[in-house]
């Protein structure tokens, strides 16, 4: 039995203020803040990360807000997550269109893709976040302030991977991940992992023209794929390395472990494990409340504390 990827676990993004991020994704957006910890390689940094209630794997946001840090802002393009869609319930989108553009933001309607329509807005960033209509998502949103379990966000949709040739991503995709072709509209190519449905498709949009995507502020740095346990992840590791695929080691990420690598089009992939969870260092109903650092960085505590800029938890509310 070949390995298989279970869904999406998370996207992780480049960002502006910290605290407008938390406004945006909490605020706004209803997530719930699943853990507050830092850039294990920069601790000058954040990392945030949303989702649901116990920050299941596939309704996982995270970033990295890095405004103040002298990061240039990024370009979106090729060799890059340009959209990030989460699922809300179908006939939903009246009620969202009303909450963000009560806060001023340009709601932009999209024409339906696969048969169901959407929402565009920007982040505080730049980052281009879609609400797609998901008819059948049966997870379990997290509904805090003033959302409404009718409207909540149910987790990551899908993403869009931009490249100026749909082909060989999708033929990676298909051969070195399992995916399987979903749909074709128009330059848009819908791949399904794992079981497929919400919160388990991988778009590619065909962009010949698009320039070279540049990470930096505003910008999505890679997409995260889930697998069940660590076996998994070195399973797929092995093959990624026998199609001649540079993939680095394991690497710990305290909530599950990681190996990265690039597709084709230049997109940066994390296979991600599902455990331990968020769990391993707060109780459910504290997560997100304390700032994390990992075990082997305790130590080093009050300096980072000190560096980091401080900020509040807001709770959702669309007034
Ligand atoms: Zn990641």
């Amino acid at each position: 039995m070949p390995p298989s990827i279970e869904g999406l676990h998370h996207v992780t993004a480049t960002v502006g203020d910290a605290q407008e991020d938390l406004d945006f994704y909490v605020g706004l957006l209803g997530l719930r803040l699943v853990k507050k910890t830092v850039n294990f390689d920069n601790h000058g940094v954040y990392h945030f990360y949303y989702g649901d209630e116990k920050g299941t794997a596939s309704t996982l946001m995270t970033t990295f807000p890095y405004r103040g840090q002298g990061v240039r802002v990024g370009q979106k393009g090729a060799g890059q997550v340009t959209l990030t869609s989460f699922s809300v319930p179908v006939g939903s989108l009246p009620w969202w269109h009303r909450r963000l553009s009560g806060k001023g933001l340009h709601v932009r309607e999209t024409p339906p893709r696969f048969g169901h329509g959407s929402l565009v807005v920007e982040d505080p960033s730049g980052l281009a976040i879609e609400l797609a209509e998901a008819p059948g998502d049966e997870r379990t949103p997290w509904v805090a302030g003033d959302m409404e379990a009718e409207a909540a966000i149910r987790g990551i949709h899908s993403v869009t991977l931009r490249v100026r040739n749909a082909g060989p991503s999708a033929g990676f995709l298909a051969e070195a991940l399992g995916a399987k072709l979903d749909g074709v509209e128009g330059s848009h190519t819908r791949m399904a992992v794992g079981g497929g449905g919400s919160g388990a498709f991988l778009e590619i949009l065909e962009d010949p023209l698009a320039p070279d995507a540049v990470n930096g502020l505003g910008t999505v740095h890679h997409v995260a794929l889930a697998v069940a346990d660590g076996e998994r992840q070195l399973q797929f590791r092995e093959a990624l390395v026998d199609r001649g695929v540079q993939v680095t080691p394991v690497r710990d990420r305290q909530y599950f472990t990681s190996i990265y690598f690039r597709e084709p089009g230049g997109i940066l992939y994390e296979i991600a494990t599902l455990g331990p969870g968020f769990t391993v260092d707060e109780e459910v109903a504290a997560l997100g409340t304390g700032l994390k650092v990992p075990s082997w960085e305790e130590v080093n505590r009050p300096a980072i504390e000190g560096a980091l800029p401080p900020v509040t938890l807001p709770t959702p509310s669309g007034e």
